[in-house]
């Protein structure tokens, strides 16, 4: 097979089979075709990563954080020198075009451990002044931490979580989505390579119930879940049970708003960045598009007359733009909402199906879709459809378009076109969304914290944020004097 691992599992510094788990294969969505067979961890290989991290963690947590930081440092470069093969190996595991596979995935991980590796030696505590006496503050590791990945960014999200947790002095479970378990074994043994100690960062492959696993696990202190709604409750409410943290970065049906005195063509640019990238299968994307009426039909015009150029195609080729859905489920999921569009009434202004790309006859492609015409209560315009579905709304005033855009139950991103600065400082201040954009979108630099309001998430990721997510505080008081007692 064109991507076989050396084994399913990466536990204390190497490969580990489990040849009682359940097979599954990892599909190439450009044909069908299987390109790795790997097998789900069964009870003994997730004991044997819990205890492997347990004993990885001891002595990462009393490796001095600049050490850490140099770890995470090296193991930045060593992506960035691989950055062509784990491009291609990601590709053939998501679908994604080559093109993005370049410049997003692995590449946005290396600037995830260089910025944290950059933090290492700065995470201090406090001095807190008592009058003779303090007190002082320590931040500390944890323990084991679960990483739980979707299929969308899989290298992308291993490493966005592996970062903080690990400059903290945490170790590491990573599970991938069995739809792209790939990646992460390459970012496993590049930490080692690194001089990352062994148990410091596992990975187990499995489905949603060896996450669970991982989660109720007495060794385990907290979960960071990538994933839908849906299962972002489920490992809610097991966190909870069990009391553990719990960081979840989950859906989204998010807001672009473009005024009548917006730039349209960046407007437009926007628009098909917050659509279409990685085939719409990104959870900040602004699938809700509200077009001011005196601007919409030109806003359509351009925006019909540039997704003709977008290029379908074989994601190997570097001039492919838009390559297929990651599986079959998920192609049957998006065919089905643009059925339900068409069936409410919106007006298709491009795109509607699924798309033939001769070459690859058995590849999950669909074209990529615009629905005019939208209202606020269509499915379309309320559920997350994870493809290249952009319904346009109109509107005509402020105050109304901000009510519309917060009536939702999502809360992950949002974003405003406007050359009229307080106008997009008021609005953007009035959007419900943990992540915002002004005149642009989608942009996600590491230094940024990203994360949802209300039910697409809770915590943060990324920035300073995330240190708060994967360490706690230490008070200590220190006596300088002597100590009263009643008697
Ligand atoms: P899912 O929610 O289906 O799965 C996410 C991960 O959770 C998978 O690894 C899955 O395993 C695992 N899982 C499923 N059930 C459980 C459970 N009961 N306990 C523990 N783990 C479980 O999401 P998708 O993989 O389909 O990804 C798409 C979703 O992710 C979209 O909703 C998208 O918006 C969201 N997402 C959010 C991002 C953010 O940062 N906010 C970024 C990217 C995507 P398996 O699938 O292997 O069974």
């Amino acid at each position: 097979m064109r991507a076989q691992p050396k084994a399913s599992h990466y536990i204390g510094g190497r490969y580990v089979e489990s040849p009682e788990g359940h097979p599954f294969p990892s599909i190439y969505p450009a044909t069908g075709e299987a390109i790795a067979s790997l097998n789900s961890a069964d009870e003994k290989t997730v004991e044997a990563a819990v205890a492997a991290a347990v004993e990885g963690q001891k002595i990462w947590a009393a490796t001095p954080p600049a050490e850490r930081g140099r770890v995470l440092r090296k193991a930045a470069g060593i992506l960035r020198e691989r950055n062509r093969a784990l491009s291609e190996l990601e590709t053939l595991d998501t679908g994604k075009p080559l093109q993005e596979t370049l410049v997003a995935d692995a590449a946005s991980g290396a600037d995830c451990l260089e910025y944290y590796g950059g933090l290492a030696a700065t995470l201090t505590g406090e001095h807190i002044d008592l009058g003779g006496s303090f007190a002082f503050t320590k931040r500390e590791p944890l323990g084991v931490c679960v990483g739980i990945g979707a299929w969308n960014y899989p290298i992308q999200i291993a490493c966005w979580k592996a970062a903080p947790a690990l400059v903290c002095g945490n170790a590491m479970v990573f599970k991938p989505s069995e739809v792209t378990p790939l990646s992460a074994l390459q970012f496993a043994e590049i930490l080692t390579e690194a001089g990352l100690p062994d148990g410091v960062f596992n990975v187990v492959q499995g489905f949603g119930e060896v996450g669970a696993q991982l989660i109720a696990h007495p060794q385990v202190a907290k979960v960071s879940l990538t994933g839908s709604v849906p299962t972002g409750a489920k490992v809610a409410s097991l966190a909870g049970e069990h009391l553990k943290k719990a960081t979840l970065e989950l859906g989204g049906k998010s807001p672009l708003i473009v005024f009548d005195d917006a730039d349209v063509d960046n407007a437009v640019s926007a628009a098909i960045n917050a659509n279409f990238y990685s085939t719409g299968q990104i959870c900040s994307n602004g699938t809700r598009v509200f077009v001011h009426t005196a601007i919409k039909e030109q806003f359509l015009d351009r925006l019909a007359e540039r997704t003709v150029n977008a290029v379908l195609g074989d994601p190997m080729d570097e001039a492919t733009s838009i390559g297929p859905l990651v599986s079959k489920p998920q192609l049957d999921k998006v065919l089905s909402y643009m059925e339900i569009g068409k069936k409410e009434g919106a007006r298709l202004v491009c795109g509607g199906g699924s798309a033939d790309v001769a070459a690859l006859p058995d590849g999950f492609f669909v074209q990529p879709t615009v629905f005019a015409d939208v209202k606020d209560g269509m499915r379309i315009a309320c559920e997350e459809i994870f493809g290249p579905v952009m319904c346009v709304l109109d509107f005509d005033d402020e105050d109304d378009v901000v009510a519309r855009a917060n009536d939702t139950v999502f809360g992950l991103a949002a974003g405003v076109f406007t050359k009229d600065i307080q106008r997009a400082h008021r609005v953007i201040d009035q959007l419900e969304a943990g992540t915002c954009w002004i005149n642009t979108y989608n942009l996600t630099p590491i230094e940024m914290p990203f994360g949802g309001y209300k039910k697409s998430g809770i915590g943060r990721e990324n920035g300073h944020a995330a240190i708060e997510y994967y360490s706690q505080i230490k008070s200590v008081y220190v006596e300088m004097g002597d100590v009263e007692a009643a008697f």
